[in-house]
C-alpha cells in the first residue's frame, strides 16, 4: 500500500489507474468499522482507495477539532492488511487553500436530526466528500450505516449534482456489548465506556417494542429515552424516529421503513447510533432501497 500526501502526485497516480475504483473516506483513527468498508470494497473493484483527512469545515467552533485523535502510522497498518492499495492523505491547506470559496449545500435533509445539533456540520461534509469526489473519481464510494443522516445527505448530493458514483452503505461494526465502534470512544473512561452501551441497549428495547406491535412514534421514541435516562452519566441530546427516506420527524404510525436514531452525551464523547425499524433492514446492503435516492 503506497501513502501519498501531495495532490499534484495523487492526481497523476490516479490518471495511471485503469479498472473500477472503490473509495473509503475517513477521518483517521482507524477501527474495525472503517476497516469494514475497505474490506467491503475490496471484493467489489480493482483498486481501493482510502482517505484520511479530518475535516476542519465540519466542526463547529465548539467541538473537538483539536483533540479528535491522530494516528496515521497505525493507521496505515490497518489499512494495509484491511486490502487498501492507496491511502491520500491531504493538508487542510491543500484542501482549502488561501482564497477558497465553494461551498457544497443539500437542503432541508440537513437541517433535521445530526443538523440540527451541528449547524454547517452537513456543509462542510458534502463539500469535503464533492472535492473527494472530484479528486478520486472513485466508482463506488462506501460510507457506514452508523452515519445513517450522511448517507442520505450523500446521496441527495449524488443524485442533484449527477455524480456517477454509487453510494455503497455497510452496515454497523459494534463492541461485544453492542456499542457501535467509533473513534470518539476513546474519549470515555472505563465507566464512562461501561455506561455507553446503555445507547444500543435503548435502540434495542425499541425494536423490542416495535417486535411487539408498537408502532406510534412517540411511544417508540419514550422507550428509547427512558432507557438512556436511567443511566446517570449518559445525556440525551435527542432521540428521533423519523421517516427513513425523508427522515421527516414522525407523529403518526408510517407503514414504510422508520429510521430510530439517538444522540447521548457520556463525559467528553458525543456518541450517536441507530437502527431501521423494521429491524431486518439493518443487516441489508439493500438499505439503498429505504434511503432513496438510487443513482
Ligand atoms: P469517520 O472517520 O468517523 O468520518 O468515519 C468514516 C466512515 O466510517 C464513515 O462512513 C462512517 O460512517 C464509517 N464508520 C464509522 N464507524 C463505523 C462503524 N462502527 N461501523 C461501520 N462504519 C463506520
Amino acid at each position: 500500500m503506497e501513502i501519498i500526501t501531495s495532490l499534484p502526485e495523487f492526481l497523476k497516480l490516479r490518471n495511471s489507474l485503469t479498472g473500477n475504483v472503490g473509495l473509503v473516506p475517513t477521518m483517521g483513527a482507524l477501527h474495525q468499522g472503517h476497516l469494514a468498508l475497505v474490506e467491503t470494497a475490496q471484493k467489489e473493484n480493482d483498486t481501493i482507495i482510502a482517505t484520511i483527512f479530518v475535516n476542519p469545515l465540519q466542526f463547529g467552533a465548539n467541538e473537538d477539532l483539536d483533540s479528535y485523535p491522530r494516528d496515521l502510522e497505525n493507521d496505515s497498518k490497518k489499512l494495509e492488511s484491511a486490502g487498501a492499495d492507496y491511502v491520500f492523505v491531504p493538508t487542510p491547506d491543500m484542501m482549502y487553500p488561501a482564497g477558497y470559496q465553494t461551498y457544497v449545500e443539500v437542503g432541508e435533509i440537513t437541517d433535521r436530526l445530526e443538523g440540527r445539533s451541528r449547524p454547517g456540520h452537513f456543509k462542510g461534509v458534502t463539500t469535503v466528500v464533492a472535492k473527494l469526489f472530484n479528486i478520486i473519481r472513485p466508482h463506488r464510494a462506501y460510507f457506514g450505516q452508523k452515519d445513517a443522516q450522511q448517507i442520505a445527505v450523500i446521496r441527495r448530493m449524488v443524485h442533484d449534482l449527477n455524480f456517477q458514483i454509487d453510494i455503497i452503505p455497510v452496515p454497523t461494526v459494534r463492541e461485544s456489548d453492542g456499542l457501535a465502534m467509533s473513534s470518539r470512544n476513546q474519549y470515555l473512561n472505563q465507566s464512562e465506556r461501561t455506561a455507553a452501551s446503555v445507547i444500543n441497549k435503548s435502540l434495542k428495547q425499541a425494536i423490542i417494542g416495535y417486535n411487539n406491535g408498537i408502532r406510534n412514534p412517540e411511544q417508540l421514541r419514550q422507550i428509547i429515552a427512558q432507557t438512556i435516562e436511567a443511566e446517570p452519566l449518559a445525556k440525551l441530546e435527542y432521540v428521533s424516529i423519523a421517516d427513513a427516506s425523508t427522515l421527516i420527524e414522525l407523529d403518526e404510525v408510517i407503514d414504510s421503513p422508520m429510521l430510530a436514531s439517538l444522540t447521548v452525551r457520556i463525559g467528553k464523547a458525543r456518541l450517536l447510533d441507530n437502527c431501521l425499524l423494521p429491524v431486518e433492514l439493518n443487516t441489508l446492503v439493500g438499505l439503498k432501497d429505504s434511503l432513496g435516492y438510487i443513482s
